[in-house]
């Protein structure tokens, strides 16, 4: 009886360790194990945000956490500005606005972790802000009111960048777009569990396999020992011809987001 419990504990003990290990650790593509917390996003989030979006740090080492704050508004073209704005373009062909014909400035603020870890748990997107692209303007997942996915009648409000203003209006992208990224390796911003995203392509230029929440492990040019990522989908929604930019549930902890 001893002997069995023996045997017990030990499997017990290679089997807590063997998970431990695949939820820890990763390899990149040159073989490097790499573990999910290790990174800090703190100076690429610095460089890469424009100024439209204020950044502040809290506390210290690996438990700091990283605010963004923004208003909302893009830094591009979109029929939501309006006619006579500066900034004013057309809809695409076919398309044009519903409801929510307009936009205005939020208060944005976007608190994500400076080293992303993955989650133990993995927690769905909701509606609502996922993320921040760079611009400052949020990120949405592939749904609407009501959480069901984007019909084909919602995409014909899209803007050429893959947007449009929320009840609220507040302007939004769902997809990838002319003035984020179109089938490139660009960086599009980052998402509420402080791991980046971006476009179709990896640096190298092929599109990436992708894991069942739309990233992986590997370098990117922010990143070139390697971190995990998320890639907008490699699918053309209801050939709409725009790319969903996340869908599903955070690979990481989310952190918070508040309007
Ligand atoms: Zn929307
Ligand atoms: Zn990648």
């Amino acid at each position: 009886m001893k002997n069995i419990k023996s045997v017990i504990i030990a499997i017990s003990l290679v089997l807590a360790s063997m998970t431990i290990y695949a939820c820890k650790k990763n390899s990149n593509s040159s073989g490097t194990i790499i573990s999910t917390g290790a990174v800090s996003v703190t100076s690429v989030v610095q460089l890469r945000f424009s100024s439209a979006v204020s950044i502040s740090t809290s506390g210290s080492g690996n438990t700091s956490s990283i605010t963004l704050k923004s208003n909302g508004l893009p830094d591009h073209k979109t029929p939501y500005w309006g006619t006579g704005n500066a900034l004013y373009e057309p809809f695409p062909s076919g398309h044009a606005p519903n409801a929510n014909t307009s936009m205005i400035a939020q208060n944005l603020s976007m608190t994500i972790p400076s080293n992303p870890d993955e989650a133990s748990s993995k927690e769905a997107t909701s509606l609502g802000e996922i993320g921040m692209a760079l611009n400052g303007v949020a990120i949405y997942n592939d749904r609407e009111g009501g959480n069901i996915p984007l019909e084909a009648m919602t995409l014909t409000t899209f803007d050429n960048a893959g947007a449009h203003p929320a009840p609220s209006r507040e302007y939004h992208y769902h997809t990838t777009g002319k003035y984020t990224s179109v089938d490139d390796a660009k960086l599009i911003g980052f998402l509420r569990d402080g791991y980046p995203i971006y476009g179709r392509k990896d640096t190298t230029g092929v599109y990436p396999t992708l894991d069942g929440y739309g990233g992986h492990f590997g370098p990117t040019q922010d990143f070139p020992n390697g971190i995990y990522h998320y890639h907008a989908s490699n699918v053309n929604y209801l050939n709409s011809g725009f790319y969903i930019l996340k869908a599903g549930s955070y690979y990481g902890n989310k952190g918070t987001f508040t309007n």
